[in-house]
């Protein structure tokens, strides 16, 4: 793991340039198409390339380390996900849009560093402009030092609203959905508890959990027992404009043995058979109530779309791997917990989307599980976890 090459390499993929000219009337929004980070645990280096130039403005905070760097306006149409290598300087990369026309890019450091130089170049004869930022470790004190040296300028919405305005945080809507609910009560457990009932529980017991975070507003699909059709459901969540989407499920399969909690992202293909069965059950439930299947949207030939759709698939698998990764020896897991399948409420290109399974009712331990408050709490609060460290990064140094 020590060796100098490439300890921490993100490699994605390139959009063809070739669609550049599509981008002509998108003249302000750059897109950055590839980024990595190099190095070993002394020294590192980002290198981010974009279409076009951009302004930007890099600096350091502490508590936890991190490096910002703010961006104009950037689509970001990097795919993979940043490889976790403690041995390295960089621990994790992270980017996004975080207010109108402003874009972040946000690395977590394992250690105290210094930024030791940046610079944007336009590579003319490679038909891009590179970003470059190099890090070196530092004493703490050199670290402190440059971090009260490095204090962010305010942003441009920061400057253009008025003085009270710039005292408010950014508020994020996470919008929990509980699956099924009044004619459709979903899966029956062994002893006849009914889906709709433990979903319709834990979003309430999650609500609670993310109570206190005054910026994280917390609203429901269903608040009681009724019927919400799958698209109402997506589209209370765009209306509202969520910035994260949580639906919660707990089926039943004929293998009685089976049981474990599982979160899925989208994919169009699915993981396993046993996914995209279930994707395609719950893809019908509106038929339970008499109502036709919502119609899929068309085939997405935007581009803007599309990359807003790879920019929030990106952020879907990440929270996903967060939840994972935050369960993992707390609560009972499937194997291979994350899997994806073709899911219609996980399809609005706007917010990321992730659907839990937290168990299977079909399977009499799962049931019990699920129906008792204390697992409940417990599990609703790990979740909270994992969407409090979501925010985290976004939340920028408030
Ligand atoms: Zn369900």
């Amino acid at each position: 793991m020590r060796t100098l090459v490439s300890l921490f390499a993100l490699v994605y993929t390139l959009l063809a340039l070739s669609l550049a000219s599509a981008w002509a009337a998108q003249e302000e929004t750059a897109i950055a198409f590839a980024a990595r980070v190099v190095g070993d645990d002394k020294r590192a280096r980002l290198i981010v390339d974009f279409d076009k130039s951009v302004k930007y403005d890099a600096y350091l905070l502490a508590d936890p380390r991190r490096i910002i760097i703010d961006l104009s306006q950037t689509a970001f149409s990097l795919t993979g996900e940043a490889k976790k290598l403690p041995t390295g300087l960089v621990r994790d990369l992270r980017y996004g849009t975080i207010g109108p026309g402003q874009s972040r890019i946000v690395l977590e450091l394992a250690r105290d560093v210094v930024i030791e130089n940046h610079s944007l170049r336009n590579v003319a004869a490679e038909n891009r402009h590179r970003l470059l930022l190099d890090l070196v470790t530092a004493s703490a004190e050199k670290f402190a030092s440059a971090v009260r040296k490095s204090a962010p300028k305010p942003t441009q919405s920061e400057t253009s609203a008025n003085p009270q305005k710039t005292q408010d945080k950014k508020t994020f809507t996470v919008v929990l959905d509980p699956g099924h609910g009044g004619i459709d009560g979903g899966a029956e457990g062994a002893g006849k508890t009914a889906e709709k009932t433990v979903t319709l529980n834990f979003a309430k017991h999650l609500q609670a959990s993310l109570q206190n975070i005054d910026q994280l507003k917390v609203l429901m699909t269903r608040e009681d027992d009724r019927f919400v059709s799958l698209s109402d459901r997506v589209d209370f969540a765009k209306k509202n404009h969520a910035d994260l989407f949580i639906s919660i499920h707990a089926d039943s399969l004929r293998q009685r043995n089976i049981r474990g909690a599982t979160v899925y992202t989208l994919s169009e293909e699915g993981t396993d058979d046993q996914s995209r069965a279930l994707a395609q059950k719950q893809n019908r439930a509106d038929l339970v109530a008499g109502l036709s299947l919502p119609k899929t949207q068309p085939k997405v030939t935007d581009i803007l779309i599309d990359l807003t759709r790879r920019e929030t698939q990106a952020f879907s698998v990440g929270i996903a791997r967060l939840i994972v990764r935050q369960m993992k020896d707390r609560v009972r897991l499937l194997q291979n917990p994350h899997r994806s399948a073709d899911f219609y409420v996980l399809k609005a290109p706007e917010f990321p989307s992730v659907l839990l399974e937290l168990g299977y009712l079909s399977n009499v331990e799962d049931e019990k599980l699920m129906k008792s408050e204390e697992w409940q709490t417990k599990a609703a609060n790990i979740i909270g976890d994992s969407i409090k460290m979501f925010f985290k990064p976004r939340l920028g140094n408030n």
